[in-house]
């Protein structure tokens, strides 16, 4: 087994889980432990990795003018690229009307949305930390993410003694953090065969309620995977080909192991660790930039999110015989991207978010209900094309900047 490509290792986890989350779900017990064992253990380095990291790209980076051209073309990737996603979800929803005619009496209760009614205003103030310590503990990635590249810029601009004992100290962070995520990749076809078990017996054990969920929000989920379809087959791979130049399939085969993890953990800060991993060895991207774009990345470019906030926020207008106008579908695309971009990259965190987008058009709140029973579902397939969006960009630029990349 474990001569086994580990590849070939995750595919078959995978598929045993299904076999025994289908087949023996009252089973599933012994295997579900594995599962948070491997989480657990991604959730461990992120913070460490997330700040070192995003130090020790930035104070590399060390001049003003190249931190601002890869941070002008970091954020121009990520505005674009969610521009596009929400555009195609725009475009197929306008198109299928799936919420037309839809069941309102499906609706359920969806505590947290009470707590966390996010404004556009409160997303830019959350990102300056009031104490850089409580935002390490309670893991606040953008706050964190901003007090890192402060630091990150201000290391080259003390005398050189401290700059450069700083930078080295990063970077020996940053790397001993790499060896550890070495480490637990090695456990992650046991780690998804204990989550992938868990998912699958959850949702076998509640078949009939599965079917109903089909009938009732079928055509809904249909459209959000189809947009999340054609952004990862065919724009991100047009885009790597024609300003990326390099080979999408190539690249797609080098993010196996990030993107089965992003679909299994439905979080691209779990998955964050092998996303690094992989561009690095896999695509030949440079640590001077994966380290920048992806830790970035990871929180706030969320294609998969922008183009779910879009057209779950259409099919809830739908639902409720609202008729949305050009300017207004103008405002649920910004504030989708706004939303997407405020959105933490865990599970749920994008149907919290719909709050931003509701309130935005002045939809009620409570719409979020219609679309929660096939939450799950749609955030494993929009967390797979949120890192793999992260993932050519990392290439695109790398790319653009004269890299030399395997892909
Ligand atoms: N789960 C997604 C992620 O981690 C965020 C979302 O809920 O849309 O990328």
């Amino acid at each position: 087994m474990l001569k086994l490509k580990l590849h070939w290792q995750i595919l078959i986890a995978f598929i045993l889980a299904i076999i025994i989350g289908i087949f023996i779900p009252e089973y599933s017990g012994y295997f579900r432990w594995m599962g948070d064992l491997f989480l657990r253990a991604l959730k461990m380095i992120i913070v460490p990795l997330v700040f070192s990291s995003i130090v020790s790209g930035v104070a590399n980076l060390g001049g003003t003018s190249s931190l601002g051209r890869l941070g002008v073309k970091t954020i121009f990737y990520y505005i674009t690229t969610s521009t596009f996603a929400i555009l195609t979800g725009l475009l197929l929803v306008d198109f299928i009307k799936p919420g037309v005619g839809a069941d309102l009496g499906f609706r359920m209760d969806v505590p947290e949305l009470t707590s966390s009614t996010g404004s556009v205003g409160e997303i830019i103030l959350r990102m300056i930390p009031t104490n850089i310590f409580e935002a390490l503990v309670s893991a606040d990635m953008l706050a964190i993410i901003f007090f890192a590249i402060l630091i990150g810029f201000f290391i080259p601009r003390v005398q050189n003694e401290y700059s450069e004992f700083m930078i080295r100290l990063f970077n020996a962070i940053f790397e001993v953090m790499m060896k550890l995520t070495s480490f637990i990749i090695k456990f992650a076809p046991l780690g998804i065969l204990g989550i992938v078990t868990g998912i699958v017996a959850d949702q076998a054990a509640d078949r009939a309620k599965l079917l109903s969920m089909v009938q009732h929000l079928g055509i809904y989920m249909i459209t959000v995977l189809a947009g999340l379809a054609i952004h990862f087959f065919i724009t991100l791979p047009l885009i790597l080909k024609f300003i990326g130049k390099s080979n999408p399939y190539l690249h797609f085969r080098a993010m196996s192991l990030p993107l089965i993890t992003a679909f299994s953990t439905s979080s691209s800060s779990a998955t964050l660790p092998l996303t690094i991993e992989a561009v690095e060895n896999n695509s030949g991207v440079s640590n001077k930039i994966s380290s920048f774009v992806l830790p970035l990345g990871a929180t706030v470019n969320m294609d998969g999110t922008a183009l779910y906030e879009c057209v779950a926020a259409m099919f809830i207008a739908q639902a409720y015989g609202i008729e949305l106008g050009f300017v207004q579908q103008m405002i649920v695309v910004f504030t989708a991207l706004l939303a997407s971009i405020g959105a933490a990259g865990i599970p749920m965190a994008g149907l919290v978010m719909m709050s931003v987008v509701l309130t935005a058009v002045g939809l009620p709140l409570e719409g979020v209900g219609l679309i929660l029973a096939v939450d799950r579902i749609l955030d494993m397939c929009r967390t797979m094309v949120n890192v793999f969006s992260d993932s050519c960009g990392a290439v695109t630029i790398a790319k653009s900047e004269g890299e030399t990349l395997k892909v």
